[in-house]
């Protein structure tokens, strides 16, 4: 499915000499990546959070799966002049997704075992906050490994009857030992042999906050800190974790805001230098 790229120019203030236009491409709307380019030398912050800015100003930010209907981009020219533009963000439904058969303990899990959830879901966000200011997302992205989409992003979803939270990546279903590479350049930034939930873990920073997460693997092939290239093997489909069943969980994040994998892999494909 080929999915609509949507332009968008916000123009900003004309009334002073030292308005600054802003092209921003990609998608606004929850779950959605957005990018473009302005002078190098400018910064920019959206919702009050610095957005990097590459020294041939390109920059990129990230609209998490519950954005509110509006973001704030705050635009501060070399010069010192400074501009605020309020961008829509445009809601997206939410598919319902009902799965049995998980092992009980990991949808219930005991007390100690909930400790060591807030253990290692405090690893993951301590890898997500750690960032290298380097580009290296644009290679762009490519799909990380082949088989049957078993799961969308965002899904409400309840699980082994009860609800949970929403499902933050692209499920990828195939047989055990199905190989996964990098979706695109970067530094793996963590490697963890047995999580409670993800089992298998393998996390990628790619520069300026975001990041790729590759959950329930059979296999591991990198180490934590190695620099990795888009398309590089770094282990193979499993079913460690909490699933019922074979499958690559694929994840991208900014600084944490959960992104629509399937957005972003059609609005920055690999192959295609959009922030040219
Ligand atoms: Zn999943």
């Amino acid at each position: 499915m080929k999915l609509l790229v949507l332009c968008i120019t916000v123009l900003f203030s004309v009334a002073t000499a030292s308005a600054e236009s802003v092209e921003l491409s990609g998608r606004l709307e929850q779950g959605g990546i957005v990018f473009g380019t302005v002078n190098a030398g400018t910064q920019l912050t959206v919702d009050g959070r610095a957005v990097s800015v590459s020294d041939r100003g390109r920059f990129v930010f990230g609209l998490d799966r519950n954005a509110r209907s509006s973001a704030t981009l705050v635009v501060r020219d070399p010069d010192g002049a400074e501009t605020t533009q309020v961008i829509s963000v445009a809601p997206r439904d939410w598919l319902i997704e009902r799965v049995d058969g998980l092992p009980q303990n990991t949808v219930t899990p005991n007390p100690k075992t909930v400790k060591r959830i807030q253990a290692e879901g405090g690893m993951i966000v301590a890898a997500r906050n750690r960032t290298e200011p380097v580009p290296f997302f644009e290679t762009g992205f490519l799909q990380p490994a082949q088989g049957r989409i078993s799961g969308v992003f965002g899904s409400q979803r309840i699980l082994n009857g009860q609800p949970r939270s929403p499902h933050s990546g692209l499920d990828i279903a195939a047989p055990t030992g199905t190989p996964i590479v990098a979706t695109a350049d970067g530094i793996v930034s963590l490697v963890h042999d047995g999580m409670v939930l993800t089992g298998k873990t393998v996390m990628i920073d790619h520069g300026f906050g975001l990041d790729s997460v590759y959950i329930h693997m059979s296999e591991i092939k990198v180490e934590q800190g190695q620099p990795v290239r888009q398309g590089d093997p770094i282990g193979a489909i499993g079913m460690t974790g909490r699933t019922n069943g074979p499958h690559l969980h694929f994840g991208i994040s900014w600084y944490g805001a959960k992104l629509d994998p399937q957005t972003v892999l059609a609005a920055l494909p690999a192959g295609e230098d959009l922030l040219q």
